[in-house]
């Protein structure tokens, strides 16, 4: 019986490898056209002052709809993109559309609001990234500081020096760097020592499970790390007030969660936006649609 049990798994593996092996050579197949088929999008979640609940920035977060796949989960399909250097014409398409939209939304906005967008360690491998982000922030006429970066040591670096030199370049523009998944990598502290950040998010992670099986003290441990390096802070995945009192109360002042807001569709921010803004500023825009 063993032995045929032990067959069965066997088969059973290899249909499932074979069927995974099939499934991500389709989507990179799809991904590939996916641009040029207009299938990708930005979503934009707010992240929000908690003392004002004021919305102070957003973070851009890619949306892929193929035809036949249909919503493809960007945890499936960035390391896909990653390992085929498809995430370097992807990237420099989210980059160019984030500060495109964040530019138009600054005379919608109350106050200066800030553009986040992801980038993956290829693109600051394998592209010169900082000579990009210049000419971008240029053509759109885009404050250096209403742009900020998030990286991730989701895949290993091995060039630390070489990231490290294009970091610096990139905050030579006035661009504002930030670590993200604190704590979920392997090496986070490592690579807070070595790069020269401007903020550190705290991972979902540390933050979801609170308080009935986190008690809170890693998050704690992180904003005092921040504050001993003279970090900003901001907490990911917020989604209840309890969580969310619990920050406020061991300072860290800014979050990013459902319990404020879920990612945005370009229509929905503009229409949050419009409930929020002053009267004067509401009759330019709708004038502006006319
Ligand atoms: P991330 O950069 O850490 O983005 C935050 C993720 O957490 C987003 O997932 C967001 O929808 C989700 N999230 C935010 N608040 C909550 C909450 O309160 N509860 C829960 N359950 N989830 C929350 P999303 O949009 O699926 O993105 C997943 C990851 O894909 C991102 O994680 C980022 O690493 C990557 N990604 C997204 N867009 C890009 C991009 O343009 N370029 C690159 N290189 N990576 C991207
Ligand atoms: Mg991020
Ligand atoms: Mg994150
Ligand atoms: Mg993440």
């Amino acid at each position: 019986y063993a032995h045929q049990a032990g067959d069965n798994t066997y088969v059973f593996y290899e249909k499932e490898i074979k069927a995974n092996y099939l499934s991500n050579l389709k989507l990179e197949t799809e991904l590939r056209s996916a641009l040029e088929k207009n299938e990708l999008s930005l979503n934009y979640q707010p992240q929000v002052e908690i003392d004002t609940a004021e919305i102070i920035a957003t973070e851009a977060l890619l949306r892929w709809n193929n035809a036949e796949l249909g919503k493809v989960n960007p945890d499936q399909f960035i390391p896909v993109a990653e390992r085929t250097d498809l995430i370097i014409p992807i990237g420099n398409w989210v980059l160019e559309e984030a500060i495109k939209q964040n530019k138009k939304w600054q005379s919608i906005s109350r106050h200066p609001l800030a553009v986040s967008v992801n980038l993956s360690p290829i693109q600051l491998k394998k592209t010169d990234l900082p000579q990009m982000i210049a000419e971008l922030l240029k053509k759109y006429e885009m404050p250096a500081e209403l742009l900020e970066i998030e990286i991730t040591e989701g895949i290993l670096v091995d060039n630390m020096e070489g990231i490290s030199s294009q970091l610096e370049k990139i905050k030579t523009l006035g661009v504002k760097v930030a670590i993200d998944d604190f704590g979920m990598g392997y090496s986070s502290l490592k690579y807070l020592r070595n790069l020269n950040f401007d903020k550190l998010k705290i991972d979902r992670e540390f933050i979801k499970d609170y308080p009935e099986k986190d008690n809170g003290n890693i998050a704690k441990m992180m904003i005092n790390l921040a504050e001993q390096m003279d970090l900003k802070v901001i907490a990911e995945g917020v989604e209840t007030a309890e969580q969310l009192l619990f920050l406020k109360e061991n300072n860290c002042r800014v979050i990013q969660g459902y319990y404020f807001y879920k990612p945005l569709s370009v229509d929905e921010f503009e229409k949050l936006m419009a409930k929020t803004v002053s009267q004067s500023a509401f009759q330019m825009i709708s004038q502006e649609k006319d």
